[in-house]
């Protein structure tokens, strides 16, 4: 398919919008009411510090809602406004947060059924309305949809639509789009779909594979099971790395994939010579800025004596693993929860780990004084941070001092 012109057709259809429909006033309104916070208003006028009895909560200089988040919530409410009557889909969760996600079923919005881990888009009919998630949406979807003679409210953020970009450029001048992410993330099979040739690697570790290969050859078997779901179809690791481009999925640690990027530059440079570079190698920033500075406000907050860290977001929030890992890199023990429930008392706490799984932790709340910081991914609402800074407080105060 030429993604390039569909895009362009797409956007030029009546049935499409990006921008909203001007309610952005009644909105806000709402959107305050139902997702900001009082207390973390109060902590972040405080210099991000908060302390009570034994407890002080550092709080990270930047976290929570970025703005790529806020407007796609917001597009997404707008969209209730503008059709009050009409069936309204959403091909994914908006965002990856279980409180928002619960509202949009409350205001009737529906998602798209999953069966044997196949979208069913038969459910949708002409005239509905459809709602892209922030991290956007396959090419194949929208073209589904668009045939259907569905209404497209395109709510992905700016920042995922120039990694797109930057693989139609790519594709364009026949580079492979090496492409740091992972592979099932909804935005990474998003940014696929626009690429030509692309391999999608997780971490340095596979870059490194990758690299080696492209100097020293290897086992081409081998190469193709590793990246087996990971690849465009019919890739050839011996013809196919000859060009390539770096892009990535928005929220992954960005200093993983500028050394990514470093990596096959000199890798290239190597095998090419500095003078050929150009015609091996393509690199764009497209790291996202909301991304960089929650990161880089969390490097800062695990330098601050923390006894522990809470880290909240929903628990398929990339972004929100990846802050817990800078934690976890600092050997501080760390917490990473999706709504309050989780903390089930002060000594028992339900959280995902950096490998994915659920696991129960005893005596996570030490006695005495203690320093916790606190951050939230960027799909995260001020409020469930509140919630959990709220029952932290209380459960302390319930501990006897020995
Ligand atoms: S994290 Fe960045 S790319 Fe993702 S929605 Fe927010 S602003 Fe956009």
């Amino acid at each position: 398919m030429d993604t390039k012109a569909f895009k362009r057709t797409l956007q030029h259809s009546e049935n499409y919008n990006r921008k909203g429909f001007g309610h952005q006033a009644e909105v806000t309104t709402q959107l305050q009411s139902e997702y900001q916070s009082s207390l973390i208003q109060e902590i972040r006028d405080r210099n991000y510090v908060l302390e009570r009895g034994d407890v002080t909560i550092r709080l990270a200089q930047a976290f929570g809602f970025c703005w790529g988040v806020e407007r796609a919530v917001a597009m997404a409410y707008e969209t209730r406004q503008h059709f009050p009557t009409e069936r309204i889909w959403i091909t994914n969760e908006i965002i990856h947060n279980p409180s928002v996600n619960q509202r949009m079923q409350e205001m009737q919005i529906g998602f798209i059924p999953v069966a044997a881990g196949k979208k069913d888009f038969s459910v949708v009919e002409t005239g509905d309305v459809v709602i892209l998630p922030a991290f956007g949406a396959s090419v194949q979807e929208m073209q589904i949809l668009h045939d259907q003679g569905c209404k497209i409210v395109d709510t992905t953020c700016p920042w995922v639509s120039k990694v797109w970009n930057t693989v139609e450029k790519h594709k364009k001048v026949a580079y492979t789009s090496i492409i740091h992410g992972k592979y099932k993330h909804e935005e990474t099979v998003a940014t696929s779909s626009f690429a030509g040739k692309y391999l999608i690697v997780l971490n340095l570790q596979e870059a490194q594979y990758v690299a080696d290969y492209i100097l020293h050859g290897g086992d081409r078997a081998e190469f193709l099971q590793k990246f087996a779901k990971a690849c465009s179809a019919g890739f050839d690791p011996d013809q196919d790395l000859e060009r390539v481009g770096i892009a990535n999925q928005t929220t992954m640690l960005k200093g993983e994939t500028e050394k990514i990027g470093k990596l096959f530059e000199r890798t290239m440079m190597q095998k090419y010579g500095t003078t050929e570079l150009n015609q091996h190698f393509q690199s764009f920033n497209t790291i996202c800025d909301a991304t960089q500075e929650r990161q880089d406000a969390m490097l800062e907050l695990v330098e601050q004596n923390v006894d522990l860290m809470v880290v909240i977001g929903g628990f398929n929030s990339s972004n929100t693993a990846q802050l817990q890992q800078i934690a976890a890199e600092k050997k501080i023990p760390s917490y990473h929860i999706d709504c309050v429930e989780r903390i089930k008392s002060a000594t028992t706490i339900e959280h995902r780990q950096l490998n994915g799984e659920i696991a129960i932790a005893q005596n996570w709340l030490p006695n005495g004084k203690i320093i916790v910081g606190v951050t939230s991914g960027a799909s995260t609402p001020d409020k469930v941070v509140e919630d959990v800074i709220g029952k932290i407080f209380a459960l302390k105060a319930l501990v006897p001092v020995l």
